[in-house]
């Protein structure tokens, strides 16, 4: 079973609640995906593994510990994984980036791929996939297969706000992958819009207008 971590703490709860509500405009929201990315950045990252190492301060000689190499590789499931990925960033700056980009059909709700660029050496690093909405699970799925694919082996998954249905569908297809997520919501509507949730991640990060229904 799936290791799936809902992050309470409270400056996480503070932010995802003032990123649903629908008046923080582009910029706060921005603002606000970014923090949340460096907050359940520091969850996600807790475990990394550290190679020992000693280091000369100005008085003498200590032990210490740094990043195994190589770096973690962050990726970000267009668009929406973006705005988290600035936070990533913050705390991993040395992290190297990979973009996938899955389209998902508004009828079926199955994703397409149009997009697919991942540093090389997957299976050596700690992959950590950033994805802020997990509604059916369908896009999520399919960028952690693909990554599985490409030799993945630590992968990780983090997501804002999760639908039971979403945790249900990775959980069972893929359950050595570990999740963390800011909130479990209710249930998804008869779009796959996460309920309660925040809207669509992407146009809020952008302030592109929604897709009407069924176009
Ligand atoms: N993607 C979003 O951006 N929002 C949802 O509620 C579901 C999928």
């Amino acid at each position: 079973m799936a290791q799936v971590t809902v992050v309470q703490h409270a400056l996480v709860q503070d932010r995802l609640t003032r990123l649903r509500n629908r008046e923080s405009s582009v910029e706060v929201f921005r603002r606000l995906l970014r923090d949340l990315g460096v907050l359940l950045g520091y969850e996600v990252t807790r475990d990394l593994v550290l190679s020992p190492t000693r280091v000369l301060t100005p008085l003498t000689e200590a032990a210490g510990s740094t990043l195994r190499l190589p770096p973690p590789c962050v990726v970000s499931v267009l668009r929406a994984g973006n705005g988290l990925v600035a936070g990533l960033l913050e705390i991993l700056p040395e992290a190297d980036v990979g973009h996938i980009g899955l389209q998902r059909d508004e009828t079926t709700l199955e994703p397409t791929e149009y997009y697919f660029s991942v540093p090389d050496g997957l299976a050596d690093r700690t992959v950590i996939v950033a994805d802020p909405m997990l509604a059916t699970g369908n896009s999520a799925l399919a960028a952690l297969r693909k990554l599985r694919a490409a030799g993945a082996r630590d992968l990780r998954y983090v997501c804002l706000v999760a639908a039971p249905a979403g945790i249900d569908a990775l959980t069972a297809a893929l359950p050595d992958v570990p999740v963390w997520t800011a909130a479990v919501d209710s249930h998804l509507d008869e779009r796959g819009y996460i309920v309660p949730g925040l809207g669509d991640a992407g146009d809020r990060l952008y302030g592109t207008s929604p897709r009407p229904s069924g176009a």
